[in-house]
């Protein structure tokens, strides 16, 4: 039976990961990507070096990856004023949210998603969603992705199942499962090629890779990396 997937792929370091643990594990997987108007179109573009690079450095992968979707979803940005759709600046909020949270935003993703699952005979779909580093967001909880497996299953009369493989792992394990998926050439096309600063910064390169090196986003990768290097 061939088993096929759809990865939720913003071009960011964990989504770039399932994709290669999709790749590893499935017969054909699909990428999705949503634009919504974020400030930083970045992410987007970095989606497509990442595929690039696999479908050049990964023979056994590159026929398995099959197309790429880009799913425009402008009202998100009508119901979110945060730092990731307009001037406003980074903060945390009084309830411990940053305020880059946009509401439900998991939840919409993942319904998009299983709708052009089902429309493309995909089976599997893969997001990076995680408790461990999550920031407080409650659709990345594990709870949340459960009851939206089984509503979407209900509401669409399928068997999708909803893979979370980063779920209970830190950003350091992220990085560790990278490079035993792909090793080392891979860890170095995530450095290169995905994007995670909330400010959009491509001029500044690190050893994790690009951003501004300060805001939230930066800080979680860079720790990460750092425990990483030090532990393998
Ligand atoms: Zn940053």
């Amino acid at each position: 039976m061939t088993e096929t997937a759809l990865v939720l792929f913003s071009g960011g370091q964990d989504s770039a990961t399932c994709l290669a643990w999709a790749l590893d594990r499935f017969d054909h997987v699909e990428t999705l990507g949503f634009d919504y108007g974020q400030r930083h179109r970045v992410e987007l573009e970095c989606r497509a070096a990442f595929r690039d690079g696999i479908v050049a450095r990964y023979p056994a992968w590159a026929p398995k990856l099959g197309d790429d979707h880009t799913l425009k979803l402008d009202a998100l940005a009508a119901v979110s004023d945060t730092a990731l759709t307009s001037e406003t600046e980074i903060a945390m909020r009084e309830d411990g949210l940053p305020n880059t949270f946009v509401p439900g935003r998991n939840l919409i993703f993942l319904t998009f998603a299983a709708a052009l699952a089902y429309r493309r005979g995909l089976r599997h779909i893969v997001t990076g969603v995680c408790e461990t580093d999550f920031s407080g967001y409650p659709d990345c909880r594990d709870d949340t992705i459960k009851a939206l497996q089984v509503a979407l299953n209900l509401g669409m009369e399928k068997r999708f199942v909803l893979h979370t493989p980063l779920m209970w792992i830190d950003k350091a394990a992220t990085w560790r499962m990278a490079e035993r998926l792909g090793g080392k050439p891979l860890v170095d096309m995530i450095v290169a090629d995905t994007h995670t600063c909330y400010l959009g910064d491509r001029t500044h390169r690190h050893a994790w890779g690009f951003g501004c090196g300060t805001c939230p986003a930066c800080t979680l990768r860079n720790k990460g990396w750092m425990e990483y290097q030090a532990h393998g």
